[in-house]
């Protein structure tokens, strides 16, 4: 039988090939799907020709080759931008493990040739003239829209696993039904998919999902799905109806993640890429089946950043996609509603990156003096509220409202490493949600690890203790609870009495370097701002064999109002809020206090001495020259403080005129103060 060879540019090409071939001696045919789609008058993009010629021969016959599969016979030859594959008729060998033929062997002619090929539409063969060459009948099952193997199917799909799923993609792209004697062998084949390996499985698979049709529906194994797909007890059958009512493969993958148990988006990627699908598919099947998650959800959704960021990387038409895959699965809905309900909410949401901010970070790091990832959580703050009308995109609007935010940020272990300037990044930092004593975990953390320093906080501390068991009051989310613990010698044990004036200091430096410069020290270490309580220090040291743990607990009412303090309090204490006059970040007073007392550390273990601090600490030191009441034991001393000496111990001139040493370790009250 006789058909037109096609006019085309490629076919012309093919034409010449097959002509030089020819004439030296050769035989060389166009086969494959090249022939079946020139019957059907389909378009034909690659050409393969069989040919008798050796593949050494086709090298020496043309000019520009390549030996791509030159163990298969196959040279490719390059014509005026066009490749051809051309093959050396082959025959192969019994397959042993269902993946490769034992052997290829090419002492054949093309019959032999096309009866290695898998279905009978894809084993004819065209010469220079269009004359066909269809030992198999492929023809006359081309025009009744057949699918039937070449020789004994079930032994055909032992050989090659992939047939099987081969045949279902045909019946797919081609809208053509399986024969029954090849159906038969089918239904019995799922195991063959086995071996095969998941990249030509996802070749056909992505072919098949993209053109299959309702109709094969009916047809279709589960079986053979799940193994073509690899994916454990995939009941493709409950899904396909309505999966192919979408369109592309990607989009009917996505359906099928929202319509099956398979719907977690963990799971979703996993599979994907147990079937080697690329990065790109995987990140745009997923953002589809977020999309339309959150869609479907909450209608109309919240603009959220990853809603946004994925509109912004896969265009609005994304949005519009994902509606069309909720129409097909609530019947109650219509499409043309649901797309103007969705142009119409992106209207309203005009910014969908953090880039469409009318602040960047580089504004937030040059006017906030911000840097690390808490530069990040601000603009999607930011953007969070931008984007659902909450907040105008304007330059200072934004800037207000990030120093607002950064101001109220709760407690956040990275943003505080992030900030640290004199202590390193990898110190350890153990963050709390709540705890009722940081100076009790700071000491069992210190016994666990073998490091010189570590801290840990909490912006929620349920009963702090102060000195001798009394309850230091921190609302939730307004105060800090920071304990730093350092590892020291045993002979550190003798300085005891220095370590609580040096916490005072350093609470003192820290708090200076973020603009208080009015707290005092009350000795020896709570911290008075315009003398009212902000912070409490409570210093605990023991001995551990040959080293001495010693924990520096610190309470500072940071954000909290004259209201959230008790009564019989108010009086007394304050916070830094309400001496300030605005809110202060609690993230960055907890990474410069970290930077100090990781400064105290080195300091302290060049050799420093409390005599060196001495004059410092006179300085900020508000006891000096005040009447003070002091329990030693069962005594009670009253006198007039006057001085510190070099081992940080306070002196008092009693009323009888008598100076009386007292140790840090002692109670110390004046006469108001009780707290
Ligand atoms: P398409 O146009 O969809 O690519 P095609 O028929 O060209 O269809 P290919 O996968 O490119 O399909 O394979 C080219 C030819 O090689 C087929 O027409 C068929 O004759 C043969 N073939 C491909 N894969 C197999 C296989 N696993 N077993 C037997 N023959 C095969
Ligand atoms: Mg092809």
């Amino acid at each position: 039988m006789k058909i037109t060879f096609p006019a085309t540019e490629n076919f012309q090409l093919a034409k010449r090939l097959l002509q030089t071939i020819e004439r030296s001696g050769e035989e060389a045919y166009i086969v494959g799907g090249a022939v079946r789609d020139t019957i059907l008058e389909r378009q034909v993009n690659d050409i393969d020709i069989a040919t008798s010629a050796t593949p050494e021969k086709i090298i020496q016959l043309f000019a520009k080759t390549l030996p791509t599969g030159i163990a298969h016979g196959t040279v490719s030859v390059y014509e005026h931008d066009h490749w051809f594959e051309v093959t050396t008729y082959r025959e192969e060998g019994p397959y042993d493990d269902g993946r490769h033929p034992r052997y290829v062997h090419f002492d054949t002619n093309l019959v032999g040739d096309l009866s290695r090929r898998d279905f009978t539409i894809n084993a004819m063969a065209m010469d220079q003239n269009g004359e066909l060459r269809d030992p198999f009948h492929g023809y006359d099952d081309l025009m009744a829209r057949t699918i039937r193997a070449v020789g004994d199917a079930k032994t055909r799909f032992q050989e090659d696993g992939l047939r099987v799923a081969r045949a279902f993609r045909f019946a797919a792209t081609h809208g053509f039904t399986i024969a029954e004697s090849t159906m038969v062998a089918l239904s019995s084949s799922a195991s063959f998919l086995d071996k095969v390996a998941a990249e030509r499985r996802l070749e056909e698979w992505n072919k098949f999902l993209g053109a299959l049709m309702a109709p094969l529906c009916d047809q279709l194994p589960d079986d053979i799905i799940s193994k073509w797909t690899g994916w454990k007890d995939f009941l493709f059958s409950s899904c396909c109806h309505q999966i192919s009512k979408a369109e592309g493969a990607n989009d009917r993958l996505a359906l099928i993640f929202l319509l099956t148990k398979f719907g977690a988006v963990v799971k979703l990627e996993s599979m994907m890429r147990t079937l080697r699908y690329s990065k790109k598919n995987i990140d745009e099947v997923q953002a589809l089946v977020q999309i339309s998650r959150t869609w479907q959800v909450t209608s109309p959704a919240r603009m959220t950043i990853s809603f946004g960021k994925a509109l912004s990387s896969y265009g609005e038409k994304l949005l519009e996609r994902a509606v069309r895959l909720i129409v097909i699965q609530d019947a109650s809905l219509t499409l043309d509603d649901e797309l103007a309900h969705a142009a119409k909410w992106l209207n309203e949401h005009p910014v969908r990156t953090l880039k469409d901010l009318a602040i960047q970070g580089s504004d937030l790091i040059r006017d906030l003096s911000l840097q690390g990832p808490i530069i990040g959580m601000a603009l999607e703050h930011l953007f969070d509220l931008v984007a659902n009308g909450q907040l105008p995109n304007t330059y200072d609007a934004l800037l207000k409202e990030a120093n607002e935010w950064i101001m109220e940020a709760v407690i956040d272990e990275q943003v505080i490493r992030n900030m640290l300037q004199k202590a390193p990044k990898n110190l350890m930092l153990y963050e709390y949600k709540q705890l009722s004593s940081t100076n009790d975990v700071a000491r069992e953390k210190m016994a666990e690890a073998k490091v010189p320093m570590l801290a840990v906080f909490t912006d929620h501390q349920e009963s702090g203790r102060g000195r001798q068991g009394r309850a230091w009051v921190s609302p939730p989310g307004k105060g800090l609870a920071l304990s730093v613990a350092f590892r020291l010698e045993a002979d550190d044990m003798n300085r005891l009495q220095e370590w609580p004036l040096f916490a005072a200091l350093t609470v003192r430096s820290a708090l200076s370097s973020i603009g208080i410069e009015k707290a005092m020290i009350k000795w020896p270490n709570d911290i008075f701002i315009e003398g009212k309580k902000v912070c409490g220090i409570l210093t605990e040291m023991r001995s551990v064999g040959k080293e001495v743990h010693l924990v520096i607990g610190i309470g500072i009412n940071v954000n909290a109002e004259l209201s959230d303090f008790p009564d019989d309090l108010k009086s007394k204490v304050t916070s830094l809020k309400i001496t300030q006059m605005k809110s202060i970040s609690i993230n960055i007073l907890t990474a410069r206090l970290i930077d100090e007392f990781y400064e105290l550390l080195l300091t302290y273990q060049a050799k420093k001495r409390f005599s060196d601090q001495k004059d410092e600490y006179e300085r900020y030191c508000m006891t000096l020259g005040q009447r003070i009441h002091v329990r030693q034991g069962h005594n009670a001393v009253t006198g007039v403080a006057t001085r510190i000496d070099e081992e940080g111990t306070l002196w008092i001139s009693d009323d009888q005129g008598s100076d009386i040493p007292i140790r840090s370790g002692e109670i110390i009250e004046n006469s108001e103060d009780r707290v």
